[in-house]
């Protein structure tokens, strides 16, 4: 059982800044389960809610326990609760869905539009506890590590990308923006077969660390056209994953892409851009696939199936580890650039 007050990494008010607080342990519902967090990815959202900028301060009400990416140890189960028990090792889904409305009832509840995020709307996991509905919990492979179970939720992201809608045997892929999550998609589509992967970003540290995940090409934005153009006889590649965000990364997604390719959109510029759809995307005859978060559970199931079987190691993207006191150093790590994953160590 657990203790009556735990730690929590808190957004106490509406300015700058994370506290980590004592708070009382999570209640639970019915229908919930609690689970001790042993590990928990680090990741951009967060960034956004400890410097509280624009989005965050539209979003965002304190205060409130961060933090989305965990895994851990469920203490405590709701009197509803049938299919995880004390004991069970789990990561969990943290977007919270309605499951009535028309999207959730039609197999794309990635997209409901009632959706509630962990971390964001309601109390987060940078904390020793967190409460859990048990429909979000996704158990662990026995080969799954938790600090590994920790960033499923990133590494979801990836897959998603990666997967949703593509045929990647064989494939030509360029992946622009190799932050953590398109430093995963790398290594997924390695893992799927791609023929030729070519990973691009400004930054050498997350260059070399997409090369380690195995990209055949791992080069600059000026690069890439060349690349592409060497690799593909000047056709273009079947596949973009677009994970940057950034407006100069987004054209070039489209110029690189061949006739007839599809472009994954999981980056998110910063504020509204131009798009030139004639020639960008209707005369290439592209497909176009926004991503949002996870497929419930189609995302899920693939990412298992990929890490049990031993064909992709996502490992090496870790590079920073701190105990959840550190989170100023954790911040102050992303915001570096550098960094490929980081996590914290809680218990
Ligand atoms: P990140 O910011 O760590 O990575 C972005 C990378 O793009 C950086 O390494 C940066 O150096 C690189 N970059 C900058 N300019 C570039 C250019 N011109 N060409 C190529 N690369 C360039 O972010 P992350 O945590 O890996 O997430 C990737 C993106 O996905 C972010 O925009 C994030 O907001 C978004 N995201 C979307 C979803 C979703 O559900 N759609 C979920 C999570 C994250
Ligand atoms: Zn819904």
């Amino acid at each position: 059982m657990s203790e009556a007050h735990v730690r929590a990494l808190v957004k106490a008010s509406a300015g700058p800044g994370f506290e980590l607080r004592d708070v009382p342990t999570p209640k639970i519902r019915d229908d919930e389960v609690l689970i001790q967090v042993r590990r928990t990815g680090v990741c951009g959202t967060d960034v956004h809610i400890y410097e509280w900028d624009a989005w965050a301060q539209g979003r965002c009400r304190p205060p409130f326990t961060v933090g989305h990416e965990f895994a851990g140890e469920v203490t405590e189960v709701g009197r509803l609760v049938t299919d995880v028990k004390e004991g069970d090792r789990v990561t969990a889904e943290g977007h919270i869905v309605c499951g009535r409305c028309h999207l959730c009832r039609t197999g794309n509840a990635h997209v409901c539009p009632n959706t509630r995020i962990i971390g964001v709307d309601r109390d987060g996991c940078f904390a020793d506890y967190i409460a859990m509905p048990a429909t979000n919990v996704w158990h662990l492979d026995d080969s799954v590590s938790y600090e590994i179970g920790g960033i499923h939720d990133p590494m979801g992201n990836a897959f998603h990308t990666a997967l949703a809608g593509t045929e990647l045997p064989g494939k030509t892929v360029l992946v622009t923006g190799c932050g953590p999550i398109g430093i995963f998609a790398v290594g997924i589509c390695k893992a799927a077969g791609a023929s030729r992967i070519i990973a691009s970003d400004v930054n050498p540290t997350r260059l070399a660390l997409a090369r380690t995940m195995g990209a055949h090409d791992a080069v600059t934005p000026q690069e890439a056209a060349r690349a592409v153009k060497d690799a593909t006889n000047g056709l273009g590649v079947d596949v973009v994953l677009e994970m940057s965000g950034v407006p100069a990364a987004i054209h070039q997604a489209f110029g690189l892409v061949r006739v007839g390719g599809r472009v994954q959109m999981l980056g998110i510029p910063a504020k509204a851009m131009e798009v030139d759809f004639a020639t960008e995307i209707i005369f290439k005859g592209v497909t176009v696939y926004g991503v949002v978060g996870r497929k419930m559970y189609d995302t899920w199931i693939q990412m298992t199936q990929f890490l049990r079987s031993g064909q992709f190691d996502p490992t090496p993207v870790i590079t920073h580890r701190f105990p959840l006191e550190q989170f100023d150093e954790a911040i102050a790590a992303i915001k570096g650039g550098d960094a490929g994953k980081v996590v914290f160590e809680v218990s």
